[in-house]
C-alpha cells in the first residue's frame, strides 16, 4: 500500500473513532464501540483476537450546585465521584498541618490553596501513587465530612490541560466532591462558618469494557507487543490522546499481517490508561505474571500524529542491537527523531516489569507536556491531526520490526 493509500486509512479510522464515536470513556456504550471496531479490524486482517472483560463503573452527572447566603457559586461533579444533597457549615483548610489539626466531621469543607495544586493519585492506581496523596485521603476518610468542594487552578503536567480540574477522580473514594475555579473559591472563602447547600447529581453505574488483543502466533517467547490506550478522559474525543495511536496499532494490522519474522507479533489495545483505577493495564499485568522475560519489546503509542514537529521514539533499556537498529531506522528516516524519556504512558508498566520499550508520540507534546491546553480537552480532536505523521510512525515501526 502506498502512502496515499495509507493517510486515506488513518483518516478513515480517526474519523469513526473520534467524529462517529467520539468520547471513548471507559464503561461507556461508545467505549465499546470503539473495542468492537478495533476487533473487527483486526480480524479483517487475519489476526487472531482475544477480548478480555473488565468490571468498570461508568459515570454521569445531571450536573452540581452550591448556594451560600442565596448566593450560587459554579461547581461541578468530580468525575467518577458519588452524588450528594447536604447542608452543612463551610470549613476552609489550604493545606495538610491545618486538615490535621482541623475537626471536619459532618462539614462541607473547601480545599483551596496548596492542598489543592495537584491531581490526587486515585486511591487504588497501581503505577503512580505518592504516599503524601494516600495520606491526604486517609485523613479525609477518618475526618467524615459530608462533602468537599475542591478549588483548583491549571496544573497541566497531572491533569492535562483542563481549567479547574477535579481534584478527586476516584471511584473508589466515597466522600462525594465537586471542583471549581480558584476565582470562584475565593469567593467561596467569603462564607466560611456559614451553612451552605451542596447538591450533585452524579451515579455510578456498573458496566463493562475491554481489551482487545491481536496475535499472529500461539507463539509468545520474544513477542513484541505493541500498545496504545483506547479510551478517553471525560469530555474529550481523544483525537491525539489516543485516537492516533489506535489508529497506528489498526495501521500495523494490515501492514504487518503477512509478517512471518522471527518474532511474534501482538497488538494491544488497552482500557483504562485515562480511567482512574487502570484496569485494563492491571489485568495484563495480572494475565503475564512471571512472563513479561518473554517479551523482546513493547512499543507503545501515546500522543503521535500532533499536527506541530516531528514525531519521536524514544528508546527505554534497549538491548544493545534492538537500540542500533532503532538508530538505523530513524537515520534512514529524517521525519522521525529520537525522543527524550517520558513516562506518562502504559510503557512505564511494562518498564516496571523489566521490558525493554519504545515510546512513540509527537515531539511536540513531550516539550510541552507541563504546559500544554489540549490533552483531556474538547480542543483534542480531528482539527490538530497531522495523517502523514500516523502514517510515518506506523511505518517506521514495521520498518523497525523488519529490521531486528
Ligand atoms: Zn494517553
Amino acid at each position: 500500500m502506498d502512502k496515499k493509500a495509507l493517510t486515506e486509512k488513518a483518516q478513515l479510522h480517526l474519523q469513526v473513532l473520534c467524529s462517529e464515536i467520539g468520547e471513548r470513556r471507559v464503561g461507556s456504550e461508545e467505549n465499546r464501540k470503539a473495542t468492537t471496531y478495533a476487533e473487527k479490524v483486526l480480524k479483517g486482517s487475519g489476526w487472531k483476537t482475544e477480548s478480555t472483560e473488565l468490571s468498570v463503573i461508568d459515570w454521569k452527572t445531571k450536573g452540581a450546585t452550591l448556594t451560600c447566603n442565596g448566593q450560587s457559586l459554579e461547581v461541578f461533579s468530580s468525575h467518577y465521584s458519588l452524588g450528594c444533597s447536604v447542608k452543612g457549615e463551610l470549613v476552609a483548610i489550604n493545606s495538610i498541618s491545618q486538615l490535621e489539626k482541623t475537626d471536619i466531621e459532618d462539614r462541607i469543607i473547601l480545599l483551596y490553596g496548596e492542598i489543592a495544586t495537584q491531581q490526587i493519585a486515585p486511591k487504588n492506581f497501581p503505577f503512580w501513587n505518592p504516599e503524601e496523596h494516600q495520606h491526604l485521603i486517609s485523613i479525609l476518610e477518618k475526618g467524615n465530612p459530608k462533602a468537599l468542594i475542591c478549588a483548583t487552578e491549571r496544573n497541566s503536567a497531572t491533569a492535562g490541560g483542563v481549567y479547574p480540574f477535579p481534584l478527586f477522580e476516584d471511584g473508589d473514594f466515597d466522600i462525594p466532591s465537586v471542583y471549581m475555579k480558584d476565582t470562584e473559591g475565593e469567593k467561596l472563602l467569603a462564607c466560611s462558618g456559614q451553612t451552605v447547600e451542596l447538591v450533585s447529581k452524579a451515579e455510578r453505574i456498573p458496566e463493562r469494557a475491554f481489551n482487545i488483543i491481536g496475535r499472529n502466533t500461539t507463539q509468545s517467547k520474544d513477542r513484541i507487543v505493541i500498545t496504545a490506550h483506547i479510551d478517553t478522559k471525560i469530555g474529550t474525543p481523544g483525537a491525539i490522546d489516543n485516537g492516533t495511536g489506535v489508529a497506528i496499532v489498526l495501521l500495523l494490522a494490515e501492514l504487518l499481517k503477512d509478517y512471518s519474522g522471527k518474532y511474534p507479533i501482538e497488538l494491544v489495545f488497552f482500557n483504562g490508561e485515562d480511567y482512574y483505577s487502570a484496569p485494563g493495564q492491571v489485568k495484563y499485568v495480572e494475565q503475564n505474571k512471571g512472563r513479561f522475560n518473554d517479551l523482546l519489546l513493547n512499543i507503545n503509542i501515546d500522543g503521535a500524529g500532533y499536527k506541530e514537529g516531528l514525531s519521536c521514539f524514544s528508546p527505554f533499556n534497549l538491548p544493545e542491537n534492538i537500540l542500533d537498529t532503532l538508530h538505523e531506522v530513524l537515520w534512514d528516516t529524517p521525519e522521525l527523531v529520537e525522543g527524550l524519556p517520558w513516562y506518562q504512558g502504559d510503557h512505564s508498566l511494562f518498564l516496571q516489569n523489566g521490558c525493554p520499550a519504545i515510546a512513540i508520540s509527537s515531539q511536540w507534546f513531550i516539550k510541552n507536556m507541563e504546559c500544554q491546553e489540549l490533552t483531556h480537552t474538547p480542543k483534542d480532536n480531528l482539527s490538530i491531526i497531522h495523517y502523514e505523521r500516523v502514517v510515518e510512525c506506523a511505518l517506521g515501526i514495521v520498518e523497525l520490526i523488519r529490521k531486528l
